[in-house]
């Protein structure tokens, strides 16, 4: 089913019929599963979502940074639509089956570095990140995980340890895993005096070699940009200065790509924008257009270091999530959707600082390809989280989705689907533009 490429409100967002399902919801869901904008959805495709009323809205969030290749993507569908018919459940450590074998093929090959790797399968970025810890332990037999600020890396009580914020993600839900250590990272815009990208991996190595010592890291686990943390790109230079003193020192480098990847910065995943090669990638969110899959990929010898059935569980890689990713994949390499994340950032980016222009309240536009952001600052340069959720309401009520982020929740993140139409994308920006100029 095709989905008209127009915004049109024929009602108040939210309309009456998401209301009643939003008050169907409040007794229905826990309260811990917070909602963004609760239109709730019939149908999306491309850059659109429809809703229980009718309305069209622009998508400028892919279900964070999910449905890279659009919402039901032609081939996501295709391969999805076969392979549930045929099967939908073994469990491929009881009985195996070729998809879950094509998927780490083709992220083997896809992941940055010529060497020869290993991939495994589960349901989760949090699961991923956690079965890269499990690996790089087992392989250098240390405990020590190293994180940084303004770091994400799941909900699960390893990632949570690891990751940096406490509201909403902590609070309350201790006592956390041992051993995970929180170091600085490169922020450009909030460091007090401007440092190069090696500079702030030196005061990173620093701080962990005084609180830690590297002879205790099993790995360093680094987002090539902070997704939830506010997109926060690294000083260039940073990421290889960290990635080359983790192979001095024996240490696992662990690029957690799960926001960045598959198409999201403009290559296929953000770490080739410097060259760096990670000794293991952690991957999920844009991997199979919206099913649930997540990947750890990485050198075969690391890899193969747990023992034999100490990584799995019941669905991991399950074959209609398989599926969907061979499609997705396909679908990236095809429409050459990392280029297109390029082109997107082309439109967006100078649009986005001749705002910052006229509108002081923004402090930095940051980001690379599809993923962009503004940080929302007063005149003192402290952080303006007020105005940031004000912009965001003000683009719901007129049909343009988009998301806040930020440690301190100053930040308006942009992740459009990488196959959005121009026309739409020009028009979210005029919509946020208004926002603006209304305020
Ligand atoms: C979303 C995210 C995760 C967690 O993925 P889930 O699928 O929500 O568990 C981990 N790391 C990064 C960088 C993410 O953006």
């Amino acid at each position: 089913m095709t989905v008209s490429q127009q915004r049109s409100l024929l009602t108040k967002i939210p309309g009456p019929r998401s209301v009643e399902l939003l008050a169907r919801s409040r007794q229905a869901v826990a309260r811990g599963v917070g909602i963004t904008l609760p239109v709730f959805i019939e149908r999306a495709g491309g850059g659109i979502l429809v809703d229980a009323d009718g309305n069209h809205l622009i998508d400028f969030g892919s279900g964070i940074a999910v449905t890279n290749v659009g919402n039901s993507a032609e081939r996501v569908v295709a391969a999805v639509q076969e392979q549930v018919a045929r099967f939908t459940h073994t469990c491929f450590m009881v009985t195996p089956y070729d998809g879950y074998v094509s998927v780490c093929e083709a992220l083997n090959r896809l992941t940055p570095g010529t060497h020869e790797k290993r991939s495994m399968l589960v349901n989760s970025g949090a699961e991923a990140v956690e079965n890269a810890v499990k690996i790089a332990r087992a392989h250098t037999g240390r405990d020590a995980v190293v994180v940084f600020d303004h770091g994400y890396h799941g909900r699960t009580n390893l990632t949570m340890a690891m990751t940096a914020k406490n509201l909403p993600y902590k609070d309350g839900f201790g006592p956390f895993a041992p051993e995970v250590y929180r170091v600085p990272t490169s922020y450009p815009f909030r460091e007090p005096v401007p440092i190069t990208g090696a500079e702030a991996a030196a005061r990173a190595v620093g701080a962990i070699e005084k609180y830690v010592g590297a002879s205790n890291v099993a790995c360093v686990v680094l987002e090539p940009i902070h997704g939830e943390g506010g997109f926060v790109v690294p000083a260039r230079g940073f990421l290889p200065a960290v990635a080359a003193w983790c192979r001095e020192n024996g240490v696992v480098f662990v690029a957690d790509e799960i926001q960045t990847g598959f198409g999201r910065t403009g290559d296929m995943f953000a770490c080739s924008a410097e060259g760096v090669v990670p000794d293991l990638i952690t991957l999920a969110k844009g991997i199979a257009g919206g099913l649930p899959l997540a990947a750890v990929t990485g050198r075969a010898e690391i890899m193969d270091a747990a023992q034999v059935s100490g990584l799995g569980g019941t669905y991991g890689g399950n074959p209609v999530a398989c599926a969907a990713a061979l499609g997705a994949i396909a679908t990236l390499e095809e429409l050459d959707l990392p280029a297109r994340a390029r082109e997107i950032e082309s439109i967006m980016l100078p649009f986005l600082q001749d705002l910052a222009e006229r509108h002081p309240v923004i402090g930095d536009v940051r980001g690379r390809g599809a993923m962009l952001a503004i940080e929302l600052v007063d005149s003192a340069g402290v952080p303006d989280p007020v105005t940031t959720a004000a912009i965001a309401k003000a683009c719901h009520a007129e049909g343009l989705v988009v998301l806040t982020a930020g440690t301190y929740s100053n930040v308006l993140r942009f992740l459009p689907p990488l196959v959005i139409p121009l026309d739409l994308l020009h028009e979210g920006l005029g919509i946020l533009a208004k926002a603006f100029d209304g305020r």
